[in-house]
């Protein structure tokens, strides 16, 4: 089968686009052969190894197919129903190997690609604003990368829960994808300081939730956005992880909460998986949210796809098409 994979980290250049041994699925294991994958920042960090995984790596940790086969014990599946899945890496290929549990059927209506495109970012939405910081009405969230892949996900999630949400992106036209996805005020952090902004837009008082997927450009500010007792969501690291630091610079702030969440801890037991997928394929379905597919790219140039994510190029989701 084709897959791309690297046997060190680095560049777009380490990327492989080649043949591998179609995977054996053990027990408990499902085969699914892929028709689209999602493309993740989570995939750029396994490449350039700021995260780590014994090589080679087939990278990608989202999909959406058919079973083609399982393996022994699974009683759920069978071959020829349609799934999709996050946080199983490998899925930049025409064949993965998954753990039953974490396939969910796909509901009628709902295509291979835009089930392959909600899953990861979709259940992060869900997990960040329904459980991490579970958001109330009138609560406000500042949402960093707004018309990014995950950031569209939360100002919508976000909203769904009747929450204010301040959006920030680094162009105008983004500013404007950002406000189409909910946000009620959005900040050109390229132009404008976002934390004076966000105290001027909260009359001096600070939001009670930052999701901040940005990471090291980002974390002093955002800190200082946040209202006393707020809750920092540090979930992500586009522009590098953050410093170490100390923690009485909580106590410095007004008595923050900070936390570093990962969506596999979030969908740990079948009962949450299907809890958040259903939740996210209903939303699609109810028209809740429109996944905004930035652009579906063949496998074998997975390297443009990391190349314009890393760059800045894109709104929303971008995809790998299977051959
Ligand atoms: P995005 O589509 O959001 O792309 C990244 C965006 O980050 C860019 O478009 C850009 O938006 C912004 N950004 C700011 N600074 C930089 C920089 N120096 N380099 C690159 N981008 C920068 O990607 P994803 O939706 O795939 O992921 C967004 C973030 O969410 C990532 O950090 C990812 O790791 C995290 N994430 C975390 C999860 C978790 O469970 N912890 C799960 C899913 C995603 P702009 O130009 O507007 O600034």
């Amino acid at each position: 089968m084709k897959a791309v994979f690297i046997t060190g980290p680095g560049g777009i250049d380490k990327l492989r686009y080649d043949d591998l041994p179609v995977p054996e699925p053990g027990p408990g294991q499902a085969l699914v052969k892929l028709h689209f994958t999602g493309v993740n920042f989570i995939d750029v960090y396994f490449r350039t190894g700021l995260y780590k995984a014994p090589p080679p790596i087939v990278l990608g940790m989202e999909g959406a197919g058919v079973v083609e086969k399982v393996g022994a014990g699974v009683t759920e599946l069978a071959a020829g129903d349609r799934v999709a899945y996050a946080m199983a890496r490998g899925s930049y290929a025409e064949y993965a190997v998954v753990p039953a549990w974490q396939l969910v059927v796909i509901p009628p209506g709902i295509g291979f690609d835009v089930a392959a495109g909600s899953m990861l970012q979709g259940m992060t939405a869900h997990y960040l604003t329904h459980s991490t910081y579970p958001l109330n009405p009138g609560d406000t969230a500042l949402v960093h990368a707004a018309a990014g892949g995950a950031g569209q996900w939360i100002v919508a999630a976000a909203k769904l829960r009747a929450a204010r949400v301040i959006g920030t992106t680094s162009t105008a036209a983004k500013a404007e994808t950002a406000r189409t996805a909910g946000c009620d005020e959005v900040i050109n952090y390229a132009e404008q300081d976002f934390e004076v902004e966000v105290k001027r837009l909260t009359d001096g008082k600070g939001v009670d939730v930052v999701y901040d997927s940005v990471g090291k450009s980002t974390w002093e500010r955002s800190l200082n956005s946040l209202r006393q007792r707020g809750m920092m969501v540090s979930f992500g690291n586009a522009s590098g992880p953050v410093d170490p630091f100390s923690p009485l610079v909580l106590n410095q702030k007004g008595s923050l909460y900070l936390t570093r969440p990962s969506l596999g801890n979030y969908v740990a037991t079948r009962e949450e998986l299907l809890w958040r997928a259903t939740d996210v394929f209903s939303w699609l379905r109810d028209g809740h949210i429109k996944l905004q597919i930035h652009a579906t790219y063949p496998l074998s140039e997975a390297g443009r796809a990391h190349s314009d994510l890393e760059s800045r190029k894109t709104t929303g989701k971008l995809l790998l098409a299977i051959p």
